[in-house]
């Protein structure tokens, strides 16, 4: 039988959680102070913010003007203009003429000269000649394509460490991947942290760190995000900043909202279920090492300094301000809907269709199910090259009556702490679909209640978008 908790116990409590809030509830400029006092921030600055020697500039300035940016963690040049090549791609094209046997000397040039314009654009008296010889020496000995990608970033690491005086770590020294590529967190740590400890100012290029033999292995795309986490988990920074071209994460996509709000201040979980979704500004894997330690992020904008941009924190006691704290999804997912009479009595169903996707290397993304029937939501892409494999393991393995497919659906996640506090989210989620004429072909709420996962056809996807945002930003009603 249910306790009855009596009033007074029940009363006390909410004060005492008042007062807890009260308390613990910190506003951005108190943040700061702390920070002040304790002195120690990770930036990682991304491409964009150090494609030419006038955004080094700009960071050089934003590093200078606070005392606690101690460790840096650099990307490789990005793109000047939307027409310009990341300097990570022209190293991939580089090195693919290299495994060709062809000769790649002209287009490693190119790459020599973005790096000598930053160079002298900043008045160093810095040659990257002798890195350039021992590159093209690795090219030629076929060193692989991470090793090839990493020198964008390991260049970009020395000419930071020397506009800074800063000390240049090797992120091969220090980040360590185990032979079969996994990154190996523990040792990391524990390498890292000693080797910081001894240093109180220091540039670690991002992206990339080696196995035990000493081979170069980049983490994936963006992956320079993860090495600023990694930094800051090691020293115990009080705050990672996360320096890049937008003002943090907005609450929904620009390219389907019309200057769509940002979001002030969001935990980890959150983020983690927009991420997933495809809100980019930061890789997904960059909040794990962090999000443990409890030290928050904050996502900030090179080329408008004082914007406070997003805060990332395990747990706030600030509400977002529109209930939901933002929208995110993608398209291109197939509804593998399966019937069978009595699917519900018959113990073990649904673990046999799982194992038919496992056996296949497909994962699942949601499971919504009814009496007789059940979906499987996949990635359209994963799954289309093996559906009449995973249909015949699903008929082996379960015996249903009916298999159907449905595919071009996209799934959209509207997340928000708020929302558990908040009656009718949903209802207003569902009203406003109706209206904008969408028609919802899946809902999966977590019990967590930190977002509402909808399946719409990928024709409706941004109308569907559009109207979420509408009617809890834009009208709030
Ligand atoms: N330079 C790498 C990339 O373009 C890694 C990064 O920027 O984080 O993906």
């Amino acid at each position: 039988m249910k306790k009855l908790v009596p009033i007074k116990k029940t009363l006390w409590y909410n004060l005492g959680q008042m007062l807890f809030n009260v308390v613990t509830c910190t506003s951005k400029e108190s943040l700061e102070r702390n920070y002040e006092k304790e002195m120690t921030k990770v930036v990682k600055f991304g491409g964009s913010s150090l494609a030419s020697a006038q955004q080094f500039v700009k960071v050089g300035n934003i590093i200078r003007s606070d005392e606690a940016r101690k460790y840096v963690v650099p990307s490789a040049p990005g793109k000047r203009n939307s027409k310009d090549t990341k300097v990570t791609d022209m190293l991939y094209q580089c090195y693919a003429l290299a495994e060709e046997e062809k000769d790649f000397s002209a287009a490693l040039k190119k790459i020599q000269e973005r790096y000598n314009s930053i160079i002298n654009g900043l008045n160093l008296t810095l040659s990257l000649d002798e890195q350039f010889k021992v590159i093209a020496e690795n090219f030629k000995k076929k060193a692989g394509s991470d090793y090839a990608a990493s020198r964008g970033e390991f260049l970009n690491g020395i000419i930071m460490a020397e506009y800074l005086g800063y000390e240049f770590i090797d992120a091969a020294e220090v980040i360590v991947f185990d032979e079969d590529g996994e990154f190996e967190a523990e040792k990391t740590n524990k390498i890292l942290s000693e080797r910081l400890k001894k240093c109180e100012r220091a540039v670690v290029p991002g992206f990339y760190g080696a196995k035990e033999d000493g081979t170069v292995k980049t983490f994936s795309r963006g992956g320079s995000d993860i090495t600023g986490s990694i930094v800051a988990k090691a020293v115990h920074a009080d705050m990672y900043e996360n320096w890049t071209d937008v003002s943090g994460f907005l609450v929904a996509d620009p390219r389907i909202i019309e200057n769509p709000e940002s979001i002030k201040v969001i935990t980890y979980r959150e983020l983690r279920e927009l991420s997933y979704m495809g809100a980019t500004v930061l890789h997904e894997d960059a909040v794990f090492p962090v999000r443990k330690e409890g030290i928050p992020i904050n996502i900030r904008n090179t080329n408008a300094p004082d914007d406070e941009g997003t805060l990332i924190v395990e747990s706030t006691c600030r509400q977002s301000a529109y209930t939901i704290t933002g929208i995110a999804g993608k398209k291109g997912f197939v509804a593998v809907n399966i019937e069978k009479d009595m699917m519900n009595s018959e113990v073990g169903f649904g673990r046999k269709v799982l194992a038919a996707f496992e056996e296949q290397g497909i994962s699942f993304e949601h499971v919504p199910s009814g009496i007789d029937t059940m979906t499987i939501f996949v990635h359209q892409e994963e799954f289309e090259g093996k559906e009449q494999e995973v249909l015949a393991a699903i008929h082996r393995l379960a015996k249903p009556d009916s298999i159907e497919i449905e595919s071009n659906l996209g799934l959209i996640a509207v997340v928000g702490r708020g929302m558990k506090s908040t009656r009718g989210t949903a209802g207003r989620i569902f009203s406003a679909l109706a209206h904008a004429n969408v028609n919802v072909k899946m809902i999966d709420q977590g019990s967590s209640e930190l977002n509402v996962i909808i399946g719409v056809r990928n024709e409706d996807f941004e109308a569907a978008i559009k109207a979420i945002y509408d009617i809890f930003v834009v009208t709030q009603i």
